[in-house]
């Protein structure tokens, strides 16, 4: 378990009821300020209602891709976004959006909102206006994968090994942003041009940033 919020049951919030958050012990400063926000996001959403009545009981996976069912689902994705408009507020994220895609910018934004590298780099797919999807992965396998509405459908999935397709381990942890084969990162055919760029991180994990390009139309 690794957070939870204790929520008072039917009776007004305030009062002398005892209302806690509970982080787990060894989490970095940054996740614990997105788990504060997420909890919050629970709390102060009067809809949200504890699977047991009492508490709710995020985990690591709830705050970055839940795949949790129906309305536990529903929770904890408005909790998601609750928390990100929080830490990273829209009217300060113009200059990072403005140019062109690139990890670079995902790094600033880490920075300057202290927020982990993954929390922005969804941000940042979510409200640049390329059409961007990102790959989380560790070992050279797909751990969980990040889009834009518009992205196409990737060509690998949880799971998948995706090692051959990343730049060599030994050289700059981000590599550029360079022009790829499609039909290895998007399923099926895509009319257009596709650019890849990795950031390998500690520990044998890796972001790819993928921007797809679709060709104008009447280009040939
Ligand atoms: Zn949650």
């Amino acid at each position: 378990m690794l957070a939870r919020v204790a929520r008072p049951g039917p009776e007004p919030v305030g009062g002398n009821e005892a209302q806690s958050l509970v982080l787990r012990a060894g989490q970095t400063p940054r996740r614990k300020r997105y788990t504060i926000a997420h909890e919050l996001g629970h709390f102060l959403n009067e809809r949200h209602r504890p699977v047991d009545g009492v508490r709710f009981a995020c985990t690591a996976q709830d705050m970055r891709s839940p795949v949790r069912e129906g309305v536990r689902l529903r929770q904890e994705r408005e909790a998601n976004a609750f928390a990100i408009e929080v830490l990273t507020p829209r009217r300060l994220l113009g200059r990072h959006l403005k140019l062109s895609a690139d990890l670079e910018h995902v790094l600033k934004m880490s920075d300057r909102f202290d927020v982990s590298r993954a929390a922005a780099a969804r941000r940042y797919v979510a409200l640049h206006e390329a059409t961007l999807a990102v790959i989380f992965s560790r070992d050279g396998r797909v751990l969980y994968i990040d889009k834009d509405e518009a992205f196409p459908r990737t060509a690998a999935w949880k799971g998948d090994a995706i090692g051959h397709l990343l730049p060599q381990p030994g050289r700059e942890p981000l590599s550029g942003m360079d022009q790829v084969e499609a039909e290895d990162w998007i399923a099926g055919w895509f009319p257009g041009e596709v650019f890849a760029q990795t950031l390998r991180q500690a520990d044998g994990h890796a972001m790819t940033l993928l921007l797809a390009e679709p060709r104008d139309r009447g280009d040939g």
